[in-house]
């Protein structure tokens, strides 16, 4: 498939965000546009995926970011993490960055503050207890944010992080092709880029091309002089 190496290297990341997140015009503005979109260092790309962990699929990332000896950012979500202790404990053995995804996925909008709060907050306590670390990141279902996300998230510590580009992976019609041409489609230097490792909210068995996309991913990221890691690492654009 035809990489396009000049996106890659052209300059600050594109800032590439869905439809329902660029209509929220005041919440950007008060986060910042490239906090919230994990435009950080130029030297680096972040790696994330969300939905996890899954026993059916997570393994599998962990398996082969190993062998391509990379670490990425699992957003994961409170009830899977629930579901799969030990997979969410895996992640982290193997180094890898816990994010926050919310309780349940659905769309913020549908909650009231209070709601928004509990879910966010009851996510946040059972990583806590289940992989013994603190997470520093949140990132909203579907990217959409609330004001009541925004100082939920405030208060429990959390930077809300979306992204500068996707694999569009939950689709399914999604293949190994249009994964690795969607991201780097939108990918540069400082970005951040958002897959799934679990198809609990997508398409049945979506995650495995977004599994047979990484490596031509991380290849990319790294012909281009990039280093791929976890948002921990990312250095992330702060508030101006
Ligand atoms: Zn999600």
């Amino acid at each position: 498939m035809p990489f396009s190496r000049r996106a890659l290297l052209g300059g600050a990341a594109a800032l590439y965000l869905a439809p329902a997140v660029s209509a929220l015009g005041p919440v950007r503005r008060a986060v910042g546009l490239d906090s919230l979109s994990g435009v950080g260092s130029p030297s680096r790309v972040a790696v994330t995926f969300d939905d996890g962990p899954d026993v059916d699929s997570t393994p599998y990332f962990i398996r082969l970011l190993e062998e391509l000896d990379v670490r990425a950012t699992f957003f994961v979500l409170g009830r899977m993490v629930q579901r799969h202790p030990a997979v969410a404990r895996d992640l982290v053995n193997a180094g890898h960055e816990i994010g926050i995804h919310g309780w349940d996925h659905r769309p913020l909008p549908l909650r009231g503050p209070v709601a928004t709060l509990n879910d966010i907050s009851r996510a946040t306590e059972q990583v806590r207890e289940v992989c013994g670390v603190e997470p520093q990141f949140y990132r909203p279902p579907y990217g959409v944010l609330s004001w009541s996300a925004l100082g939920s998230a405030h208060r429990l510590g959390l930077s809300p992080v979306l992204w500068t580009t996707w694999g569009r992976d939950w689709r399914s019609r999604a293949d190994v092709d249009s994964v690795e041409n969607d991201v780097l489609r939108h990918l540069g230097p400082g970005g951040t880029i958002l897959l799934h490792d679990s198809d609990c909210t997508s398409a049945s068995g979506s995650w495995r091309a977004t599994l047979g996309a990484v490596p031509q991913i991380i290849s990319a990221i790294r012909n281009a002089g990039l280093e791929p890691g976890p948002l921990r690492e990312h250095d992330i654009v702060s508030r101006a």
